[in-house]
């Protein structure tokens, strides 16, 4: 039976009799992988604070016989305490970490998905910014890592440079990216975005990693940027996510 040291985020919980449950955790080196800890629900449980959803912690695991791990020891790394004091930040978590659940798969290199949700947890716990904001930035990055990274340079159709398209410009759905008022005629399910939101998806899209979230957005054309990033994911991943306000 070989031994795995590896570190990686709790996403999703199974009670699994009295003591015992199941944890998804999504680690950068072996994707999503499953959990099976025994005595972890007992209150005096070593292992209790790494256990809990959307802990970060570096676990030390056993391979089991069945497609699961069982858990030897684990080192809390970050808890991310202020997503478990305010209900309305711990929705968006838990709403992030379902599509977490969805789109990474068991046994890929998944270290981009796994920062980029770090970080997104990391700015939604410690600072102080719209949840809608956050939650926008963390979809449109998330869909580019999937392969879904829109053309902004010209129009999806017509290859009209951005620059010389000036107010009138659109986003397409179906197209994955910009388009031009005369090409968004024909096509009925593209948005209009201000020139704000564009340079905005711009920037989400090619910034270092670590600071994604780092501009500010006014309110009118946050409106639009959150439209675009939930009818952009539930489109491309065929689901919908929605945050279950409280
Ligand atoms: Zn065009």
């Amino acid at each position: 039976m070989g031994i795995v040291k590896t570190k990686g985020i709790v996403t999703k919980i199974v009670n699994y009799s009295d003591n015992d449950k199941i944890l998804t955790v999504i680690t950068a080196d072996q994707g999503k992988i499953q959990v099976f800890c025994k005595g972890a629900q007992k209150p005096k449980s070593a292992i209790l604070a790494s256990t809990e959803f959307l802990s970060f912690s570096e676990f030390v695991l056993y391979e089991g016989k069945a497609e699961m791990y069982s858990l030897s020891s684990a080192d809390i790394i970050e808890v991310f305490y202020n997503l478990r004091i305010d209900l309305d930040k711990l929705t968006y978590a838990t709403t992030m970490a379902q599509m977490m659940n969805d789109v990474c798969q068991e046994g890929e290199l998944s270290y981009k998905k796994l920062q980029l949700f770090l970080n997104t947890l990391y700015v939604l716990s410690e600072i102080d910014k719209n949840l809608d904001f956050i939650f926008s930035v963390f979809r449109i990055r998330l869909l580019a890592l999937l392969g879904f990274v829109p053309r902004l340079a010209a129009c999806t159709s017509c290859n009209k440079k951005a620059t010389e398209i000036g107010d009138g410009k659109y986003f397409s759905i179906k197209d994955n990216g910009l388009k031009c008022d005369t090409c968004a005629r024909i096509d009925k399910g593209a948005i209009k975005i201000s020139e704000v939101t564009y340079t905005s998806l711009v920037y989400i899209l090619s910034s270092d990693a670590k600071k994604i979230f780092s501009f500010e957005i006014p309110d009118k054309d946050l409106k639009e940027l959150k439209l675009l990033a939930q009818v952009y994911t539930n489109e491309k991943l065929e689901k919908e996510y929605k945050v279950m306000k409280m």
